[in-house]
């Protein structure tokens, strides 16, 4: 279970599915064990308006993979979807956006946006559920990328048959404007970035057909969120949960897209003198600060800083002596298609 990684402790796992306790296909128990089968760290289940399997007793350590349950909160109208985990109960549907959002803080929940663009056409069957109430800044982070969210935006009636053929080579990437928005909030803060499988495993209609595009163990090889932590994961489900959740608020992250190569040992450093430290994490001044890169195998490599790149190389590594405070970020891309993408490191500033 998860890989070490020179004296960091690297983990994947799969963020926002659904079950049949709402409009999935599998109950928790058969998606663990697809999970487990296929080596996911942890699994963080979000079915809609609901925690009856947390009720259940169903949170535990499933052989080495480590389940949570959540819930996604929706309002009335059905927009603003919030993935909500630790949070002592459902909080009223009739809440604004904001309001649960507030809770969800007041409780010490972690919040996370999901799918926060999402741009689908209103007329068809599946239409888009954006998040519309930017009138609070008090959530944890932001769903970057959405594998279901991203398929189904890019369905065309042209497309239809190798999308539904390849589903996971037609992943693109997280949009220019969510990672702008993103980079945005994190001048003002700290709001970690995760990749969201939003697994339900339902059939969608292609033509005269009816396919069922991601089952959850495609899901599962395909967008991954990656925890960078200092200890080891531990064997009891509360401390577990309480390291995964610290990761999570802690922004300790990146994101990849498994299709392009497993992406355990992805290395993103700062180095000060005797210090190194990891996404999520900040050093004082830029003072002799040298940024560090390696990549699984070699890809197109950019560094950004504050949302801008400063570089672009196709490259396995990078070594890169810091000038200007700022938020650094990493991505990777496999030609046109991304790969993985770190959270910032913060250097020279709070
Ligand atoms: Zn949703
Ligand atoms: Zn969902």
């Amino acid at each position: 279970m998860g890989k070490k990684v020179r004296d960091r402790y690297h983990y994947s796992g799969a963020i926002h599915m659904h079950t049949t306790e709402s409009d999935g296909t599998k109950t928790l128990e058969e998606i663990a064990a697809i999970g487990r089968e296929v080596g996911l760290d942890f699994m963080m289940f979000t079915d809609h308006m609901g925690l009856t399997n947390r009720e259940g007793g169903l949170e535990g350590i499933y052989g080495d993979t480590l389940v949570v349950v959540g819930y996604e909160h929706n309002d009335e109208a059905d927009n603003n979807h919030y993935m909500i985990f630790g949070s002592p109960h459902v909080y009223p549907h009739d809440l604004t956006a904001k309001q649960y959002v507030e809770a969800a803080r007041a409780d010490n929940a972690l919040g996370i946006i999901a799918h926060p663009i999402e741009r689908r056409s209103r007329e068809g069957k599946y239409p888009p559920y954006p998040w519309l109430d930017w009138s609070t800044d008090r959530f944890d982070g932001l769903e970057l990328w959405n594998q279901m969210s991203e398929w189904m935006e890019k369905l065309k009636p042209y497309n239809q048959v190798v999308m539904a053929l390849s589903p996971r080579k037609s992943m693109v990437g997280p949009t220019e404007e969510v990672m702008r928005l993103w980079d945005e909030f994190n001048q003002k803060g700290r709001y970690v970035g995760v990749a969201g499988v939003d697994a339900h495993a339902f059939p969608v209609d292609i033509g005269p057909f009816t396919v069922e595009i991601f089952p959850y163990k495609v899901h599962f090889k395909c967008l991954r969120t990656h925890l960078v932590l200092s200890k080891p994961m531990s064997k009891d489900l509360g401390t577990a949960k309480k390291q995964l959740y610290e990761a999570l608020s802690g922004c300790n992250v990146y994101i990849s897209n498994m299709r392009w190569g497993i992406a355990d040992d992805f290395q993103f450093y700062a180095h000060q003198g005797e210090r190194t430290v990891v996404c999520g994490e900040n050093l004082p001044s830029v003072e002799n600060v040298e940024i560090e890169v390696k990549l699984p195998s070699r890809a197109q490599l950019r560094l950004l800083c504050n949302g801008r790149k400063l570089i672009e190389t196709q490259a396995d590594r990078l070594e890169y002596a810091v000038v200007e405070p700022g938020l650094y970020r990493v991505e990777a891309w496999k030609g046109r298609r991304g790969w993985i993408f770190s959270n910032h490191i913060r250097i020279g500033i709070e």
